[in-house]
């Protein structure tokens, strides 16, 4: 099964790549069967059996849930099976099957989707075309999958979204539309809200922090992505007052440009982006923070880029994920082709915000030389199988070296003395491990300076 997205244009070769592979696997092995979803096939619908003929099921965004049905079709019918909602929206009944809530490849930790679609209109992205307008999941059921969750034995969740920041929306609307009482407005909008009266309910992303870190066993909250025109101060009070909720900030810049983040209708400036973060900063203490930058926006100048080196180095962010502007079919962006900035430029400005990038990260992950970080252990580190790797609060991975006869799984927590760093990790000496099933919930990171 592959799960697909359209955001950049090299996903999208990818996935004809690997299944023109799969095709000699499947001539190999009769009775394979090849399901196809995601966004990139709620997008090429037809065209990815057009393709791909040898593909048995194609399914969408909305309808995760179906795919075993969709393939025992195929194979009972002998022909491939196509359905994708056509307009996935929020009168429809959007399928939140409970498989939503993926088991990462690590047993303690899981991705829990919170909301899917987006109302906002980035020039430049896909997303709203593909996944359509915002649907928030229930607090209730949310409250109920991760307490069943932590009953597997998971202890840490990363909550997902287009914008998680804007949780919530839906269900007011659908909730004053029908308003209801008691539990029933609890299972909608939490139980501040039923505690607070009925007409005033209005479910916020702050909220579900506060309530899915009350889940007794999660030990571990994260979330992605937020967006900044919608980062509430209540959301980062929530953050800041949560002990499960990691000290940890996904916050997409983008562009440092005004000029350019209006073309990309971002809806906040540079200056706006920098107090937020100062916010965020100044009320969650050791916050790491990480972004996206998209490099090459169509009608990007010199004078542009060197605004976003400015504000990315002002930001001084621990980590970023850096790309080269995709055009994508269907976007505002797409049609500003004689906008495009040239490869060669756009290449060069690539390699200059990385050593922007990689020299701040380097000195915010030198600046816990010396700490000691709570760690989740992950298992062995890829390079040396003697070494151990795991995940600090602020998702830092860190590497150490267990002791003997140390028997430190995958989800063990453990300290661990900080005395290297790199831009990408950390690298220390094991100061202590917890043993056995005793946790206590809602921790908050034992990090001192040493
Ligand atoms: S907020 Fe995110 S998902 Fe929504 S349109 Fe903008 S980039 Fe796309």
């Amino acid at each position: 099964m592959l799960n697909t997205c359209c955001i950049r244009q090299n996903a999208d070769d990818k996935l004809y790549g690997n299944l023109g592979q799969l095709k000699s696997v499947q001539e190999r092995r009769p009775g394979l069967q090849i399901a196809v979803g995601g966004c990139l096939a709620q997008k090429d619908r037809e065209l990815l059996l057009e393709r791909a003929p040898h593909v048995d099921a194609v399914f969408g965004t909305h309808n995760v849930g179906r795919v075993a049905a969709l393939l025992a079709l195929a194979r009972s019918g002998g022909e491939p099976v196509l359905e994708v909602p056509d307009a996935p929206g929020r009168d429809e009944e959007t399928d939140f099957p409970t498989a939503m809530a993926v088991r990462h490849d690590q047993p303690y930790a899981a991705w829990v989707t919170v909301q899917v679609g987006c109302n906002n209109s980035c020039a430049f992205c896909i997303v709203p075309a593909v996944r359509g307008p915002e649907v928030s999941r229930p607090f209730g059921e949310l409250v109920e999958e991760l307490g069943g969750l932590a009953a597997r034995g998971t202890v840490e969740v990363t909550l997902l979204g287009q914008n998680v920041n804007s949780y919530g929306r839906d269900l007011t609307t659908k909730w004053r539309g029908a308003p209801a009482e008691g539990a029933e407005l609890a299972w909608i909008a939490g139980r501040r809200w039923a505690r607070e009266g009925s007409l005033r309910a209005r479910p916020l992303f702050a909220d579900l922090l506060r309530e899915l870190g009350a889940v007794p066993g999660i030990r571990r909250i994260r979330f992605t992505s937020p967006h900044p025109k919608d980062l509430r101060p209540e959301t980062i009070a929530a953050m800041a007052e949560t002990p499960a909720v990691c000290e940890q900030l996904h916050l997409p810049l983008q562009s440092g440009s005004d000029r350019v983040l209006q073309a990309m209708r971002r809806g906040y400036t540079a200056e706006r982006y920098l107090s937020l973060l100062a916010d965020a900063r100044a009320a969650i203490a050791d916050l790491a923070v990480t972004t996206d930058i998209i490099v090459g926006f169509p009608g990007e100048t010199e004078e542009d880029f060197e605004r976003t080196l400015e504000v990315a180095s002002l930001a001084a962010y621990d980590s970023a994920y850096t790309f080269v502007f995709s055009p994508r079919a269907g976007t505002r962006a797409a049609q500003m082709t004689e906008l495009y900035v040239p490869p060669e430029v756009v290449a060069d400005r690539f390699e200059r915000l990385k050593v922007v990038i990689e020299r701040s990260a380097l000195a915010r992950n030198l600046s816990r030389i010396g700490m000691i970080e709570q760690a989740i252990v992950e298992g062995p580190s890829k390079k040396d199988p003697k070494v151990l790797s795991g995940r600090t609060r602020q998702g830092k991975l860190v590497h150490f070296a267990p002791r003997k006869g140390d028997d430190l799984v995958p989800g063990t927590f453990v300290s661990v003395r900080v005395e290297r760093a790199a831009p990408h990790h950390l690298a220390g000496a094991l100061v202590s491990a917890e043993q056995g099933p005793g946790r206590r919930v809602g921790e908050r990171i034992p990090v001192v300076a040493g």
